[in-house]
């Protein structure tokens, strides 16, 4: 890959760069302390002292207690686990969950899973903006309600859900609380010792940590059944081998971010807030998708109507441009995201969808480059558009 042109890296939801200083501290632990931390000899089990260093770091970040933290292998895990225990230490009469419906497919495909094995799932709905229906909430969550689990923030939109009124809504019925944090984690501020949250999944490679670690936090006092069976590792809560060197490459991370918290949010909103005005102003027929009074600082979700995101990301990527579309390509033909549907983005407006994600690496020069070169995308791809054609026909 080296030497090849410069990257214009705006997809930070789906993953970010692993931060160099987080490298520089994982690589010992690869090559020279490989041991295994529960080993009983000192080679491996002085490293039973990294992993909990590690932790306390995640625990802060996160404003835990350490004993509250669950290493993982990712976000996916931790939403896996979260609902899975949940059901398991709730009364067996409780077999529903409510989600939302712009869950990511973590949350969702379990959801499907367990509609087979005959759990009830609902999903509270969410209006054009993205938002949730507080009042359908209030009806869908009751007695028989083992575990309600909507995320904080969408990584589609970046939209902020809110979290807390939810868990008061879930342990008024008597249920537990799960909210998928993978991308809020970093990105907004919080101190779950200050807040209602039974459950609350992280995703390291969101948060400049490296692909394959996570964590879950379960509040002290909740129970938990291990999802992952084995081995005592995690005090019996998740058995395999401690990752060691992801785990300190997750709590360098972790600092990294707290850090620097106020000035990378503003920096990142910032560099958001530019690329978002100045495309709104130089190309016509742009949606906005998402509710921008409540939505993550590094996010923005616009519609180029009348074309095809792939399209558009296609001619993005010759330029070194990376963002991403929502439409999954399944069975051949192009379906928009189960987000825009879920939002009712009309038909033209949803198959253009394109997110742009920022991170504290970003550049005023990566935003310029966008500004120049996308305009033209849009035009060209319009050009040869019979829907765009169509609608210039009848305006
Ligand atoms: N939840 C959300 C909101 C996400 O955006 C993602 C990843 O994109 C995940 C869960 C899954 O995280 P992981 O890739 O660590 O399994």
């Amino acid at each position: 890959m080296k030497g090849e042109e410069r990257v214009i890296y705006l997809d930070n939801n789906a993953t970010t760069r692993t931060a160099p200083e987080a490298v520089a501290a994982m690589l010992p632990y690869f090559s020279e302390y490989y041991g295994n931390a529960s080993s009983i000899h000192k080679f491996g089990g002085r490293l039973a002292k990294v992993v909990e260093e590690g932790r306390a770091k995640v625990a802060g970040f996160l404003g835990a207690d350490p004993s509250e933290i669950i290493f993982t292998s990712c976000g996916t895990e931790g939403d896996n686990a979260a609902i899975l225990s949940a059901l398991d230490v709730c009364p067996k009469r409780r077999r529903k969950i409510v989600i939302s419906t712009v869950e990511h497919p973590a949350i969702l495909n379990l959801g499907k899973d367990l509609e087979r094995r005959g759990y009830t799932v609902v999903k509270i709905p969410v209006d054009s903006l993205g938002r949730l229906d507080m009042d359908r909430a209030r009806e869908m969550i009751d007695e028989e309600t083992a575990v309600v689990s909507v995320m904080w923030a969408n990584n589609e939109t970046g939209n902020l859900y809110p979290v807390e009124a939810l868990a008061e809504l879930a342990h008024r019925a008597g249920a537990l609380f799960h909210t998928d944090a993978v991308q809020a984690a970093g990105k907004i501020p919080f101190k779950l010792r200050d807040m209602n949250i039974d459950m609350l999944s992280v995703s390291g490679h969101k948060f400049h940590a490296p692909k394959g670690i996570g964590a879950l936090y379960v509040r002290r006092g909740v129970r938990f059944r291990p999802f992952v069976v084995g081995g005592h590792q995690e005090r019996g809560r998740r058995a395999g081998t401690e990752n060691v060197p992801y785990i300190v490459g997750m709590g360098v991370a972790a600092e990294l971010a707290m850090a620097n918290f106020e000035t990378e949010n503003n920096y990142v909103r910032k560099l958001r807030d530019d690329l978002h005005n100045r495309l709104i102003a130089a190309i016509p027929s742009v949606r906005v998708n998402g509710d921008v009074e409540h939505r993550l600082p590094n996010t923005t979700n616009l519609s180029f109507e009348y074309i095809e995101g792939e399209s558009i990301l296609m001619h993005m990527d010759i330029h070194g441009i990376c963002a991403s579309s929502g439409s999954a390509c399944t069975t051949g033909s192009l379906e928009p995201s189960h987000v825009m549907r879920a939002m009712g983005v009309p038909y033209t407006a949803a198959h253009g969808a394109i997110r742009f994600s920022f991170s504290r690496y970003n550049t005023q020069e990566d935003v310029d480059t966008v500004v120049e070169v996308l305009p033209g995308i849009i035009e060209k791809i319009r050009a040869i558009s019979p829907y765009w054609a169509d609608f210039v026909a009848k305006r």
